[in-house]
């Protein structure tokens, strides 16, 4: 089993970039039935889902926009159920069909955050695209209508996802070995 260290930790492989493409294209598949035509904008919860949505994105067949929003709710390895907005939303959203990207919703805590921000700005419709989901941390209730994968509550790094602010870079994803 392949593992790596990033700082401190030690993770193993855990989804191979093979798996990762495939949900990828899974997810962009849905949204080049469910969108066309529609005139989305794609939201991209940085810093965690710019790989992610880079790949999602090309895979897009349809005219769309992209627009970014920074926010932080992790410090090393454990949810601190405390949500920072760094990065502002902007007006491109209002009135337009909506997808947020995201790497992975954990508790649910970022994203609920994040929702009630952007339906102050009143867009058309609201979609949630999430490469990953632990089903057993989340403790809110809404809808996700785009999950690559669901995944234990494993803590992962790597295709975007960070320790510490390392390991974005690998191009597979790994869990720490406890
Ligand atoms: P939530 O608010 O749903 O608990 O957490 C969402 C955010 O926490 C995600 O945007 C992601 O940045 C980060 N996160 C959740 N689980 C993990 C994980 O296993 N590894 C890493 N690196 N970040 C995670
Ligand atoms: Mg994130």
């Amino acid at each position: 089993m392949r593992t790596i260290k990033v700082k401190d930790k030690d993770f193993q492989l855990f989804i191979t970039a093979e798996e990762i493409e495939r949900a990828v294209a899974r997810i962009a598949d849905s949204l080049n039935r469910e969108m066309a035509g529609k005139n989305p904008v794609y939201l991209v919860i940085l810093n965690g889902a710019f790989v992610f949505a880079g790949d999602l994105f090309k895979k897009l067949d349809m005219p769309c926009e992209v627009s970014f929003v920074k926010l932080s709710s992790y410090k090393g390895t454990g949810s601190t159920s405390c949500v920072k907005e760094l990065i502002g939303l902007n007006e491109i959203l209002r009135g337009r069909p909506v997808v947020i990207v995201e790497d992975i919703i954990d508790t649910g805590i970022t994203m609920d955050y994040l929702l009630q921000k952007v339906r102050a700005l009143e867009p058309a419709d609201l979609k949630i695209a999430a490469l990953l989901f632990k089903p057993e941390a989340f403790v809110k209730s809404f809808p996700i209508d785009y999950i690559g994968m669901e995944i234990p509550s494993d803590f992962i790094v790597g295709y975007g996802l960070d320790y510490d602010g390392y390991g974005r870079n690998f191009a597979e994803i790994y869990k720490l070995v406890k």
